[in-house]
C-alpha cells in the first residue's frame, strides 16, 4: 500500500506557511514504513529540532481505480479515520529552499500515526466533518472538512489521473490552519466531531 498526502488544502494554513493558494492539489508520498499505529508512541528523531505535528483526515481507499471521474471517486472509500502528518518543518524549509524532494522531511519512519478507521456512513456529509487535535488538553488545531481548497473527490479524480489507487491506500487529504512543534512528553489526542480517534505520546 501508499500514503498520499495533500499539500495546502487549507487556505488558513498555506498562509501561515507563506504558501501560494493552488490551483491543482498538490501531492506528495509517504511508504508504508511511515505508519504507527494503535496510539504508540512517536519517538522524537534525532535528524530534526522541529518536529511539525499536521492533523488530517485520512480517507482509505476500498476499491482498484485509474483516471477516476470526481462524480464517481465517492465509490472508491468506505471509510475516513485521522492522522498525523509529521513533518520534520527545518529540514523541508531547506529542501523548499532548494527546490528539491521533501522526502527526508515527510516520509520518515512513524511521520503517519493513523486512527482506526470508521464507515462514513456514520457522517451526514464527509464535506463538513469538524476534527481537531490537542496537546497535552489544550486545542491546538479546529478544522472542518468544509474549508477544504479540493474536496476528497476532487482529491481522488486528480491523483488517480497519475497513479493507479489501489485497496488500502490511505490519502491524507491536508491539514488545517494551528500546525506547530511537538516536543518529547506531549501527548497528541485526535478528534472527529467528538469522537476521540487516537491519542499518543511524544517520547
Ligand atoms: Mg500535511
Amino acid at each position: 500500500m501508499k500514503i498520499i498526502c495533500i499539500g495546502r488544502n487549507y487556505a488558513e494554513h498555506a498562509k501561515e506557511l507563506k504558501n501560494t493558494l493552488p490551483e491543482k492539489p498538490v501531492f506528495f508520498l509517504k511508504p508504508e514504513t511511515a505508519l504507527l499505529r494503535r496510539n504508540r508512541p512517536f519517538f522524537y528523531p534525532d535528524f530534526s529540532n522541529d518536529i511539525h505535528y499536521e492533523v488530517e483526515l485520512v480517507v482509505k481507499i476500498s476499491k482498484v481505480g485509474l483516471h477516476i471521474q470526481e462524480k464517481f471517486a465517492h465509490n472508491y472509500y468506505d471509510e475516513i479515520g485521522l492522522g498525523i502528518d509529521f513533518t520534520a518543518r527545518d529540514l523541508q524549509t531547506e529542501q523548499k529552499k532548494k527546490g528539491l524532494p521533501w522526502e527526508i522531511a515527510k516520509a520518515f519512519d512513524n511521520s503517519a500515526p493513523i486512527s482506526p478507521f470508521i464507515s462514513k456512513k456514520e457522517f451526514d456529509d464527509i464535506q463538513k466533518l469538524p476534527f481537531s487535535l490537542q496537546i497535552n488538553g489544550k486545542v491546538v488545531q479546529d478544522g472542518t472538512s468544509a474549508d477544504m481548497i479540493f474536496s476528497i473527490n476532487k482529491i481522488i479524480s486528480y491523483v488517480s489521473q497519475f497513479v493507479s489507487l489501489k485497496i488500502g491506500d490511505l490519502i491524507f487529504t491536508g491539514t488545517p490552519a494551528g500546525v506547530g512543534p511537538v516536543k518529547i512528553g506531549d501527548q497528541l489526542t485526535g478528534f472527529i466531531k467528538n469522537k476521540k480517534m487516537f491519542s499518543f505520546e511524544v517520547k
